[in-house]
């Protein structure tokens, strides 16, 4: 359909809608906390914004329609294509994508690793429902796609935007679960902020953004398990996972959330070397906040899984067949 006049020279901006409060709508009195996440549908949280109007034309899809605690395997392969899909088309200056807080992060830094970053993918979502009187959403969602139309942040890669702060795929971390300033990008801090209208850059996206890794087949995600360090653990939760001969996919890798600088207590770090031995991928991160020096970049453990997973999905297409 050919768009009215006064809109037919905005910028085309995909904006996919995945659930999470921002979509979210309360079931009783609005001014209660009580709400459910994923309900409304990504033209509805766009027509609560008629600022956008004014900005930009609006190719919406809705990708899923989540709680982003509930983010699955299939969801993000679903979401990587839709956003590769949009990229493509040269009318398409960037992808929007409004999901729940609770994973923003994981999946940030996952669409970092498998989508070319040859235009900014823009993520955001809301701490309080759009039912809510004071809702986030609305504010988060406009700052979003302004910081996706401007033409400082055409080499940003994925980025995450909330509370009119712009925070890196790598380091952005949810911090809070109530404050409405609920995300933080650690020591390295954000990369900048919306003022106003404008987009401030402060510092360059780290330069791991870029698409080092292809999106791994529908079915072909491999097991990868998080555990913690903490007093008392021993292996026994390692043992029972290499043991289990009737988990599928089989595990392939295991990611701690140590304690301090990434360390683990002496059992389970002696389970562990069975692990590896056994042909299971380990990694440690701090279950603290970023690790300085190493291989792993100061990423967190839930990233260090993300990029696990990435990983050996890559060696395991690369391989005929696995018989284990
Ligand atoms: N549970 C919600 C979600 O992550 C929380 C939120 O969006 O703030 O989908």
């Amino acid at each position: 359909m050919m768009a009215p006049s006064s809109t037919r020279f905005l910028p085309q901006i995909a904006v996919l809608g995945t659930g999470g409060t921002i979509a979210g709508t309360a079931t009783g009195d609005p001014s209660l906390p009580g709400y459910t996440a994923g309900v409304l549908g990504v033209d509805a949280l766009i027509q609560a914004v008629p600022a956008l109007g004014d900005i930009a034309q609006m190719q919406t899809e809705q990708v899923a329609n989540v709680d982003s605690k509930d983010m699955s395997f299939a969801v993000w392969t679903r979401l990587a294509e839709r956003v590769m899909h949009w990229l493509a088309q040269p009318q398409i200056r960037a992808c929007v994508i409004t999901h729940g807080t609770d994973s923003l992060e994981e999946t940030a830094y996952f669409l970092s690793l498998v989508v070319p970053p040859d235009k900014p993918v823009v993520l955001t979502a809301a701490m309080r429902p759009a039912t809510a009187l004071n809702a986030d959403g609305p504010q988060n969602l406009l700052d979003a796609v302004r910081v996706a139309l401007d033409p400082d942040a055409r080499h940003i890669g994925v980025v995450c935007v909330l509370h009119g702060v712009v925070h890196a795929a790598h380091d952005v971390a949810k911090v809070s679960t109530h404050a409405i300033e609920a995300f933080s990008s650690g020591e390295r801090g954000p990369i900048g902020e919306i003022d106003g209208q404008e987009l401030r850059l402060w510092r360059k996206v780290p330069p791991e953004a870029g698409a080092p890794f292809a999106l791994p087949a529908k079915d072909c995600w491999p097991r990868v398990e998080l555990l913690m360090n903490a007093a008392g653990v021993d292996g026994a939760v390692v043992r029972s996972l290499l043991e289990s001969r009737s988990l599928q996919p089989p595990l392939r890798g295991l990611v701690i959330a140590g304690t301090g600088g990434g360390t683990v207590n002496r059992e389970l770090e002696a389970a562990l070397q069975e692990a590896e031995a056994r042909g299971v991928a380990v990694k440690v991160a701090s279950r603290v906040g970023p690790v300085r020096g190493g291989d792993d970049d100061g990423l967190s453990a839930v990233k260090l899984r993300v990029r696990l997973l990435l990983e050996l999905a890559a060696a395991d297409a690369t391989q005929p067949s696995r018989t284990d």
